[in-house]
């Protein structure tokens, strides 16, 4: 399939899910995730109207940012460490992978440098994985207390990576555990606005993300596909 008709298939498809759990296609944004594939290939991204896109480490990015940065708004959606928030903050317009304080504070730190306040997501590991970042859904209302005061951070929502299954059906539970917690954690007033985002869903899980209340999918082979592909 060329890129085009990838677009077209998943556009189908995330509206056929937005129509199994009647929900508006409008309130589903993609990002592009871009890991895979050359700065070639992420400027045909954008170049087909695709305006979000994903990476998930600046050795990988930096490239591709130079060269398109001023075209698209950039997700960072990898394990950021604290060193490398200088590299991101204001390149990257959201960072999805919001763990821990430490790195709250060094974003903080750097947003007030940069004078900004960016947009972030909370990574939960609600299924538990040793092999996953993110904090318990348990650790996560204190933190959110813990960093509500800070000014040049903004918690959009929450952020979770499901388990590789092979029937994506099996990964409902994780996606609708996230949704539950967002709508717990915004009844208790954790955030100084209530959250309304849930970057949930990947190639081989989107539809059932889409269909728990998704509002940010991340899609990298389904849509981009991968550089081996391509050459
Ligand atoms: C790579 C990656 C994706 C996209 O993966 P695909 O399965 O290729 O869609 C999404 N989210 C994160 C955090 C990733 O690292």
């Amino acid at each position: 399939m060329t890129l085009e008709e990838r677009i077209k298939e998943v556009k189908h498809r995330v509206e056929a899910a937005c129509q199994r759990s009647k929900r508006a296609p409008d309130n589903v944004n993609v990002i592009a995730v871009t890991k895979y594939v050359s700065t070639q290939m992420t400027a045909q991204v954008l170049k087909q109207g695709l305006e979000h896109v994903g990476e998930n480490r600046w050795q990988n990015a930096e490239e591709k940012w130079n060269a398109l940065g001023q075209q698209g708004i950039w997700h960072f959606i990898g394990h950021l460490q604290t060193n490398k928030v200088k590299d991101v903050v204001s390149k990257f317009e959201y960072i999805h992978s919001l763990d821990r304080l430490s790195l709250a504070k060094e974003l903080e730190k750097a947003g007030a440098a940069h004078n900004l306040e960016i947009k972030t997501f909370v990574q939960v590991n609600i299924s538990g994985e040793d092999t996953k970042y993110g904090l318990t859904p348990e650790q996560t209302a204190p933190f959110l207390k813990q960093i509500r005061d800070f000014s040049h951070i903004r918690v959009v929502g929450l952020m979770t990576m499901a388990p590789f299954e092979a029937e994506a059906e099996d990964t409902r539970p994780v996606f609708r555990a996230l949704r539950e917690l967002m709508e717990n954690l915004n009844q208790q007033a954790v955030t100084n606005e209530p959250m309304t985002e849930l970057s949930m869903g990947m190639s081989n899980d989107f539809e059932v993300a889409v269909e728990e209340g998704a509002t940010w999918i991340r899609l990298g082979s389904v849509l981009v596909g991968k550089e081996e592909e391509e050459s």
